[in-house]
C-alpha cells in the first residue's frame, strides 16, 4: 500500500486534535498541522491552522460510519470508519482505520496510545476534490494504519446562490406570476423555504419507502423556489439525479389511445439511488452518498441562514451532534491519563511547541509524556538531542519526580539534549552552527585554549562541556580528553593539545607540557601521566629520565628516539653500516645541536653494543647464561651463585664437601630441619656436578654467553629420586633429553641407585612408578608432598625441599601456585611423564626466593655436616654463609618473655602496601606487633648474630584477605647501598633495645598522624584536597546567594540556602588547612626523630651486593639480577645472555617505573669483606677470541684480571683441578674452610 514510514509520530489525541484545526481548503496540502511536525524550537516558523481556517463543527455522516462498538478490542480483521462534515465549511472528511496487520493493538500496556507515522503519499492521493492522507502505527504489534480524506462539499457556491439568492427568487416569482396571473397563492420564496424544498426531495429520494417518486413540474412551491418547471436550477437538480420530462398520458379519443404531451404534464422524477453494499469501503461515488452529503450540508445552509438572517430553521430540531467523539473513539484517543495539575493551565505558551515536538499534548501524564518521548527517539533518532530537549524543557515546566527521574535516568546513559549541546558549544566559544565542521582536534584545542584563565569550577564545568559534546558527537577522544584520561597515546597527546603528535620529538612535547604547567600548576600531576603514558609508548628514556629526574638533559637516547631523531625510517638493524657514517655526518649539517649529537651517539653505541662483548676481554667480562625460554629467574641466581666466590668455590670442589656415600650409610644431621635421605643425598650430590660442570663452562668459554644444560634446569625441579630420567652423565656430554629417552633412564637409573640404599631407592622407585606415578604424584612431589620421598626413607619424615629454619616451600607457596599439569597422555611412560612435568615448570617462570632455597637444599643435602647445631641442624659452609640468628620476644599482656631464638637464611619482608623504603620495611618485621597466631600477644624479633651475606626476601605477591586472591605490588621500595644493622642487633650496643622502644611508640603516633593526614586530605575530587574542597564548596554557595538575586528579578523561585553554611564552611576549610600544615610540622619532627634515633650506630655495615629484579606478573614477566663488582667499583646487569655495566644507579637503588622493575630479593654483603666475598670475574677463556672491534669502538679494553694476576688467554686450562684458576694457586679449599669458620658475627658484639 505504501513504503514502510518512518520519522517522527504523533500520539492519537494529538492528531485527533491536529485533525479537528486542519483546513485543507486553507491550508497548502505539502505542510500543514496535520501531516507535518514543527521544526525544532527555533529553527524556523512554529506550524500553526492557516489563518482564515475554519473552526469546524464536525458530524458524523451516521449512514457513512462504521465507528467502533463499545467495549470491543480490535482484531486483525478490525476497521472502523467515521465520516464526517463540517457545519460551517462543509468539507467531509473519512477516517478510516484498519488494524489488518495488529496482533496486538494499541493502547496496551506497553504502547500507551498509537503513535502514528505518515506514510509517504502516493500520487494518487490528490486528485480534483479528495485529499487523502495515510499514517501507520509504530508499535510493532499494532501497525494500525489510518486513512484520512477529505473532500469539499457537494454544493458549489454558485449552486448555493442559485438556490438561495433573494433577487433570483423574486425573480422567480415575478416569471412564475406573469405566466400565469390567474393561479393564486404564489408568493416569492425565502432562502430557507428554498433549502427546506430541495432537501425535501432529497430525503424522499433517499428513503426507498418513500411512494410517490414523481410530481408535477408546474408545482407552485417548486417553480417559487427552483423557477418556471424548475428550469433556473435543472443542471443542479439533474446533477443530483432529478429527471424532467414530459408525462405522456393515455388519451382515449375517438375510441383510440393515443399518446399525448402537454406543457401542463411535465413532470419531475426523483432520484432512486440504490443501497450501499459496503458502506466501510464506499468512496463517495455513489449517488446515494451524494445525496446523503447534499442531505447534511443544505440542513447546514440552514443553520447558516437561520443565524444569519434570524429566520426560523425548520429543521433546527435534527440538530448537528458533534463527530468528535466519534473520530477520538476510531483513533482510540479517548480517555487517556492525563496530567493532574492544580494549575490552571498545564503549559505555559512557551512550552507548548516542545510537547507538539514530542507529537504529545499538554496535559499527558508524566507516564504519557515519556511514552511520547520514547516514541519519538525510537522512530526519529537523528532529532534524538532535541527531543530530550523537549523532555527537558517539560520536566522543568512540571517539575515532577517520575520526569526528573526520566531525564536523570538518560542522562547517565549519556543522552545529549540540544540545548544542553548548545550550551555546551558556547561554553567553549564555538558557534553551534558552525560546530558539524569542526574536527575533534580542533574543539580540543579550543577547549584548551581557555583552560588556563578557568578557575577550578568553571575548568570543571569546560570539561563536563567537552563532555556533552563528545557524547553527542560520540567521539571517544573527546570524552577521554574531559574525563583528562591520559591512559592512552592519543589522550595523552590530545591532552597536551598546542598541535602535540605523534611526529613530535621528546623536547617538543615536554617544552609544551612545561607552558601548559606555567599556565596552570594544577596541570602538574596530569601532565606527569601524559608523559609516562607517551614515555612508555616511545619506549623515550628522554621521557624517562624526565619523570624520574624532572629533567631531561642527563639522559641517554634511545635508539627509537635517535632514529626518530634523525628522521631515519628503517629499523635500525636493516641499516647499511658501511653508509651510516655518511647519514650521521649529513645529520650533523643538517641538525646541528646536543640532541642530534645524542642521537649519534646512541646509533653508534647500538652497534658498537653489538660487539661490545666480543670486543671486551672474556677474561675481565663476566659471561652471560642463554635462558631456556622462561629461565631467566634460574640464570639471575646462577649468575649470584657464580659471583659470590665463597659459593663458587664450593660449587668447583664440591668433591671435597659432599658426603662420601661409601662410607656414610645415613646423615642424621637434618637439612632444613627435615631428615635427608639417600636418594636426596645423591640427588644433592648430582645436582652439584651438574653446577660444576657448568661453573667450569663459564670460567673458559670464549665466547660471552653459554647456555646451562638443560639437565641442570630440569634437575632444579625434578625430585632428586626422579634424577635417574635424565640421560646426561657428569661429564658434560652434551644432554639427551629428546634423544633415547628409555634406553638413557636405564643406564642412569641404576647409576643412581649405586650405594647401600640403592635397592631400596630402585625398590621405592619400582614400586612407586608403575603403581600411581601419575601427573599427579609427580606435581606433589615437586610441591613437596613427601609421601613418596619418605617411602624411600623406610618411613622417615617427609623431605621436602626447604632452606635452613624456613617453612617448606609449598607453604610459602602463593594459593595460585602450582600450574595444573597437563593430563597425562596414556602412552606416555611414568618417567617422561615426570620429566615433562620437570621442563614444564622449569620453563614456568618461578619465583626467584623459591627456587634458591630449593636449590641451598640440594647442595646442602649433599654435602657433609660439619656440625650439627641444637636443634639438630646441620651446619656446613653454605648456611654458614647466610645464616641470620634471631630471636621473637613475646610480650604478653605488657610482661616480656625469654627470647627465642630462630636461624633463618633471608629476612622476609612484608609485601610493600605503599612506597616504602628498606629500613621501613625491615622495622616493620623487626618491631613490636601483634601475633596472629595468639591472642593479646606481641612480639618483637632481634638480630643475635649476622652472616657475611644478608639476604633479604621482598615478595611482591600477597595475599589479598579481603577480596580473597593473590595481588603483585608494584609499590616502589627504596634500597640502600649502606645498610646498618646496629638498630636490630639488641646487643650490639647498650641502648640498642632502649632506643627501639621509643621508636615503636613514635611511629604508631606518626602512623595515626599519617592516617588523620590522609583522611583531611584525600577527597573524592580530583585534584582537591579536604580543605579546598571545602573552600570551593563556600564558594560555590556564595555563587548561589548571586544566582538567587537574578532569580528574584525575574520572579522565580529562589534556590534555598542557608545563610550560614558559606561562612561556616569557609572557617571549617580554614581549621582543615590549619590542621594539615600541623600534622605536616608533626610529622616531620616524628620522621626527625626516627631517622636520627640510630645516627650514631653504625659499626655493623653491609653493602648491597646483588639484587633480583622482577617485572611483569605474577606467573609472567621477566627477572634479572643487578651485582655489584666492588673491586672494579662497577654494577653490572645480568640479562640472560646480556651483561652489561650499569650507569643509572637509580635503576638499581630506586626502581620504580613500569620498565625498571621491582626488586623481589636483595643481597647485602659485610663491609670489610666485600671484595673477598663479591667477585664476579672469573674467567680464563680456553682459546683466544678473534677480537673485532668495532667501528665505533677504537679502544681496545684491558686484558688483565682483575686481581691483578695475568691473564694468558692462550693457555690451555685444564678443569679437571679448577683450583688452577684461582688467585695465587692458593688451596681454596682451606681458604673456604677458614672463611666458614670466621663466617658469622657471633660474639662480636
Ligand atoms: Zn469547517
Ligand atoms: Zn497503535
Amino acid at each position: 500500500m505504501s513504503s514502510p514510514p518512518s520519522g517522527p509520530g504523533k500520539t492519537a489525541p494529538k492528531l485527533l486534535k491536529d485533525f479537528l484545526l486542519f483546513d485543507p481548503v486553507k491550508s497548502p496540502p505539502k505542510r500543514n498541522i496535520l501531516t507535518d511536525h514543527p521544526p525544532p524550537v527555533g529553527d524556523g516558523p512554529l506550524l500553526g491552522p492557516q489563518i482564515g481556517s475554519c473552526k469546524h463543527e464536525y458530524t458524523t455522516k451516521t449512514s457513512q460510519s462504521v465507528p467502533p462498538p463499545l467495549d470491543t478490542r480490535p482484531d486483525s480483521t478490525t476497521k472502523y470508519k467515521v465520516a464526517a462534515v463540517c457545519k460551517k465549511c462543509r468539507i467531509h472528511a473519512d477516517v478510516r482505520i484498519d488494524y489488518a496487520r495488529s496482533t496486538n493493538p494499541c493502547p496496551n500496556s506497553e504502547y500507551l496510545l498509537h503513535h502514528f507515522q505518515r506514510l509517504t503519499p502516493r500520487p494518487d492521493d490528490v486528485t480534483g476534490n479528495r485529499i487523502r492522507y495515510a499514517w501507520q502505527c509504530s508499535a510493532p504489534q499494532c501497525q494500525a494504519s489510518l486513512q484520512i480524506d477529505f473532500r469539499v462539499g457537494r454544493l458549489t457556491d454558485h449552486e448555493k446562490d442559485q438556490l438561495t439568492n433573494t433577487e433570483q427568487l423574486k425573480r422567480r416569482y415575478d416569471v412564475v406570476s406573469q405566466q400565469d396571473p390567474s393561479r393564486e397563492g404564489i408568493r416569492q420564496a425565502t432562502p430557507m423555504e428554498a433549502l427546506v424544498r430541495l432537501r425535501k426531495y432529497v430525503r424522499d429520494s433517499l428513503n426507498p419507502q418513500h411512494g410517490r417518486r414523481t410530481f408535477p413540474a408546474n408545482n407552485k412551491r417548486f417553480m417559487e423556489a427552483f423557477g418556471v418547471y424548475g428550469q433556473d436550477c435543472k443542471p443542479l437538480l439533474e446533477r443530483l439525479g432529478f429527471k424532467y420530462a414530459v408525462r405522456l398520458l393515455d388519451v382515449v379519443r375517438g375510441g383510440r389511445v393515443m399518446l399525448t404531451s402537454a406543457q401542463d404534464e411535465l413532470e419531475w422524477t426523483l432520484p432512486s439511488p440504490s443501497p450501499l453494499d459496503d458502506r466501510l469501503n464506499a468512496d463517495g461515488s455513489s449517488q446515494r452518498e451524494l445525496l446523503e452529503d447534499v442531505d447534511l450540508e443544505l440542513l447546514a445552509w440552514m443553520f447558516k441562514i437561520s443565524s444569519e438572517t434570524g429566520s426560523v430553521n425548520p429543521a433546527a430540531a435534527d440538530g448537528w451532534p458533534s463527530a468528535d467523539r466519534d473520530v477520538e473513539r476510531t483513533l482510540a484517543a479517548q480517555s487517556y491519563q492525563r496530567h493532574v495539575t492544580l494549575r490552571r493551565v498545564a503549559a505555559s505558551n512557551e512550552d507548548l511547541p516542545y510537547f507538539a515536538s514530542l507529537g504529545a499534548l499538554p496535559d499527558f501524564s508524566d507516564s504519557l509524556i515519556e511514552f511520547a518521548y520514547d516514541r519519538q527517539a525510537m522512530c526519529d533518532p537523528d532529532q534524538l538531542p532535541y527531543y530530550f530537549e523537549c523532555l527537558q524543557v517539560v520536566t522543568q515546566a512540571r517539575g515532577t519526580e517520575q520526569l526528573q527521574m526520566k531525564t536523570a535516568t538518560l542522562s547517565s546513559q549519556d543522552v545529549v539534549s540540544r540545548r544542553d549541546l548548545s550550551a555546551a558549544y558556547r561554553f567553549l566559544n564555538i558557534p553551534h552552527a558552525d560546530a558539524s565542521n569542526l574536527s575533534d582536534e580542533r574543539i580540543i584545542e579550543l577547549f584548551q585554549a581557555q583552560q588556563p584563565d578557568l578557575g577550578v569550577i568553571a575548568a570543571e564545568e569546560a570539561r563536563q562541556a567537552l563532555n556533552k559534546i563528545g557524547t553527542a558527537r560520540q567521539s571517544q577522544l573527546l570524552i577521554n580528553a574531559s574525563r583528562q584520561s591520559v591512559d592512552t597515546y592519543e589522550d595523552a597527546l590530545s591532552w597536551l593539545g598546542n598541535g602535540a603528535s605523534k611526529d613530535m620529538s621528546d623536547d617538543t612535547l615536554l617544552a609544551i607540557l612545561a607552558a601548559k604547567t606555567s599556565d596552570n600548576r594544577a596541570n602538574e600531576e596530569i601532565g606527569q601521566k601524559a608523559i609516562a603514558t607517551i614515555a612508555r609508548s616511545r619506549r623515550s628514556n628522554l621521557l624517562n629520565n624526565w619523570l624520574l629526574t624532572g629533567s631531561s638533559d642527563s639522559y641517554t637516547m634511545s635508539v627509537d628516539e635517535a632514529l626518530r631523531h634523525l628522521n631515519i625510517d628503517q629499523p635500525v638493524d636493516e641499516i647499511d653500516q658501511t653508509i651510516l657514517p655518511v647519514i650521521l655526518d649529513s645529520a650533523r649539517v643538517d641538525r646541528p645541536g646536543e640532541r642530534t649529537e645524542k642521537a649519534i651517539a646512541a646509533i653508534q653505541q647500538h652497534f658498537a653494543g653489538k660487539t661490545s662483548t666480543m670486543s671486551r676481554s672474556p677474561a675481565t667480562w663476566p659471561v652471560g647464561l642463554t635462558s631456556h625460554g622462561n629461565t631467566c629467574y634460574l640464570n639471575s641466581l646462577l649468575q649470584y651463585y657464580f659471583s659470590i666466590k665463597p659459593l663458587r668455590d664450593i660449587i668447583l670442589n664440591y668433591d671435597h664437601y659432599k658426603l662420601d656415600t661409601s662410607v656414610f650409610a645415613e646423615k642424621q644431621e637434618r637439612v632444613g630441619n627435615l631428615h635427608i635421605s639417600m636418594v636426596e643425598i645423591k640427588g644433592g650430590q648430582r645436582f652439584a656436578e651438574d653446577l660444576t660442570h657448568l661453573f667450569e663452562r663459564m670460567i673458559k668459554e670464549s665466547g660471552s654467553a653459554v647456555k646451562p644444560e638443560e639437565d641442570l634446569v630440569c634437575r632444579a625441579f625434578l625430585p632428586p629420586q626422579d634424577y635417574a630420567l635424565l640421560a646426561s652423565n657428569a661429564d658434560g656430554q652434551a644432554p639427551t633429553v629428546n634423544g633415547d629417552l628409555e634406553s638413557a633412564v636405564d643406564q642412569n637409573l641404576t647409576d643412581v641407585a649405586e650405594g647401600p640404599d640403592a635397592s631400596t631407592a630402585s625398590a621405592a622407585a619400582d614400586a612407586r612408578h608403575p603403581s600411581n606415578a601419575s601427573s599427579t604424584t609427580l606435581q606433589a612431589s615437586v610441591n613437596g608432598d613427601n609421601a613418596d620421598v619418605s617411602m624411600t626413607n623406610g618411613g622417615m619424615p617427609p623431605t621436602p625441599p626447604a632452606s635452613p629454619g624456613q617453612k617448606p616451600v609449598d607453604e610459602k607457596q602463593q594459593p595460585s601456585d602450582p600450574p595444573p599439569l597437563p593430563p597425562r597422555r596414556p602412552s606416555m611412560s611414568a618417567k617422561e611423564t615426570a620429566l615433562a612435568a620437570a621442563k614444564k615448570k622449569a620453563t614456568e617462570q618461578q619465583d626467584v626466593a623459591e627456587v634458591h632455597d630449593s636449590i641451598m637444599f640440594r647442595l646442602r643435602s649433599g654435602m657433609l655436616p660439619s656440625g650439627m647445631d641444637d636443634s639438630g641442624e646441620q651446619t656446613d659452609a653454605l648456611r654458614d654463609m647466610y645464616a641470620i640468628g634471631m630471636t621473637e620476644t613475646e610480650v604478653i599482656k605488657g610482661v616480656t618473655g625469654k627470647p627465642t631464638p630462630q636461624i633463618d637464611s633471608s629476612l622476609l619482608l612484608k609485601v610493600p602496601t605503599e612506597p616504602s623504603d628498606l629500613y621501613s620495611s625491615l622495622d616493620a618485621m623487626f618491631d613490636l606487633q601483634p601475633k596472629e597466631t595468639k591472642p593479646d600477644t606481641e612480639s618483637y624479633k632481634s638480630i643475635r648474630s649476622l652472616p657475611p651475606l644478608l639476604q633479604i626476601s621482598m615478595p611482591r605477591i600477597g595475599w589479598d584477605t579481603k577480596r580473597g586472591g593473590t595481588f603483585k605490588s608494584e609499590e616502589f621500595l627504596r634500597l640502600e647501598d649502606e645498610l646498618y644493622m646496629d638498630r636490630y642487633y639488641d646487643t650490639s650496643h647498650p641502648q640498642v633495645l632502649e632506643r627501639r622502644k621509643r621508636c615503636w611508640g613514635w611511629r604508631r603516633e606518626l602512623q595515626a598522624l599519617k592516617t588523620e593526614q590522609k583522611a583531611l586530605s584525600q577527597t573524592s575530587v580530583d585534584q582537591l584536597d579536604g580543605p579546598t574542597a571545602i573552600s570551593e564548596t563556600a564558594n560555590y554557595l556564595n555563587h548561589l546567594q548571586e544566582i538567587n538575586s537574578v532569580l528574584r528579578d525575574v520572579d522565580v523561585g529562589e534556590i534555598e540556602i542557608d545563610e550560614d553554611l558559606s561562612s561556616a564552611l569557609a572557617s571549617a576549610a580554614k581549621q582543615q588547612q590549619e590542621r594539615l600544615t600541623e600534622l605536616q610540622s608533626e610529622i616531620d619532627d616524628l620522621q626527625k626523630r626516627l631517622d636520627f634515633q640510630f645516627a650514631d650506630l653504625k659499626s655493623l655495615k653491609y653493602r648491597l651486593a646483588a639484587v633480583f629484579i622482577h617485572r611483569g606478573t605474577h606467573g609472567h614477566g621477566h627477572y634479572w639480577a643487578y651485582i655489584h663488582d666492588f673491586t672494579n667499583n662497577i654494577w653490572r646487569m645480568y640479562n640472560d645472555e646480556h651483561v652489561s655495566e650499569v650507569t643509572k644507579l637509580e635503576d638499581i637503588f630506586e626502581a620504580k617505573t613500569w620498565n625498571q622493575g621491582t626488586p623481589t630479593y636483595a643481597v647485602y654483603v659485610q663491609d670489610d669483606r666485600k671484595e673477598e666475598i663479591v667477585q664476579p670475574v672469573c674467567r680464563a677463556p680456553e682459546r683466544a677470541p678473534t677480537p673485532q672491534p668495532s667501528p665505533w669502538t677504537t679502544q681496545t679494553e684491558d686484558v688483565e684480571m682483575q686481581d691483578g694476576a695475568p691473564l694468558r688467554p692462550q693457555r690451555e686450562v685444564n678443569f679437571v683441578d679448577p683450583k688452577m684458576v684461582e688467585e695465587g694457586g692458593q688451596n681454596s679449599w682451606d681458604t673456604t674452610r677458614q672463611v666458614a669458620e670466621q663466617i658469622t658475627w657471633e660474639g662480636r658484639g
